[in-house]
């Protein structure tokens, strides 16, 4: 089954061609690698996956869901797909439970107790009990990534959008951000993930898209794209980065 639909997705602002065309489907449960040059439109795929962008044409479904149909729940779309940024967007005047909870409880109207007890849990499962009740500004890039991975759980989403998560970090924090996006990944979660970390692509991606000039160029395997890419366009990127 289909989990995700992207369908002929163009975004233009102004005159920038920002997607073109990009087809894309993903089935439950699967994790895919999304790679591709500096302005290749990877961020406003993503972005267009909950919403955050408008697609100028085209369409994306999230299950049956229409998330760029006209009369589309925007609220409900939001829950469904959880989304990760490479600058965290903690709430700083929030402790790390209260960043937690706090959509949950808005949102959803969710019991406070048991919104608690299911942050707690979350907490415990990105290694963080001990962080509760610290400030964002307390904390390290990578226990901040954490706590932004446990507050988009907290919705309960169908999809995780990933962009550039370790980006941000220092090297010696990439890991245990990945380590989570890892766990979560054999938990069955259907993940969408801009990052250009080959191990983690190696370990967990089912699938690795190239993006170039808001175009999916190529998909497959990640042995496929990385050890015998078939497009000139993915070989020359890979060369680049590798
Ligand atoms: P990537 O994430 O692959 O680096 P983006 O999706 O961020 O690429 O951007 C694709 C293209 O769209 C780029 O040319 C970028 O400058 C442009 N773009 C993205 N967001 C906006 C915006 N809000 N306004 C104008 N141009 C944008
Ligand atoms: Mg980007």
């Amino acid at each position: 089954m289909n989990r995700i639909t992207i369908k002929d997705a163009c975004k233009y602002f102004g005159e920038i061609k920002a997607l073109q065309n990009a087809n894309l489907t993903i089935k439950s449960g699967e994790v895919v690698l999304i790679i591709g040059p500096s302005g290749s439109g990877k961020s406003t795929l993503l972005r267009s996956v909950n919403r955050l962008e408008n697609l100028t044409s085209g369409d994306i479904w999230v299950d049956e869901d229409h998330v760029t149909g006209v009369n589309s729940d925007i609220r409900k779309i939001r829950e469904e797909v959880g989304m990760v940024f490479q600058n965290f967007n903690l709430f700083p005047h929030l402790r790390v439970i209260d960043n937690i909870t706090l959509a949950p409880e808005l949102v959803k109207k969710s019991d406070k107790k048991l919104t608690k007890d299911k942050a707690r849990e979350l907490l415990k499962k990105v290694g963080l009990s001990d962080k509760e009740n610290a400030w964002p500004n307390q904390l390290s890039g990578g226990q901040k990534q954490r706590v932004a991975i446990a507050r988009a759980l907290a919705m309960e989403p169908k999809v995780m959008l990933f962009d550039e998560p370790t980006s941000a970090l220092d090297p010696e924090m990439v890991k245990e951000v990945l380590d989570v996006m890892l766990s979560l990944a054999k938990d069955g979660m259907t993940m969408m993930v801009v990052s250009h970390e080959m191990g983690f692509a190696r370990a967990a991606a089912d699938r690795v898209v190239f993006m170039d000039e808001g175009q999916v160029v190529e998909v497959g395997k990640p042995s496929d794209i990385f050890d015998n890419p078939k497009e000139l366009r993915t070989k020359r990127f890979l060369e680049h980065i590798l």
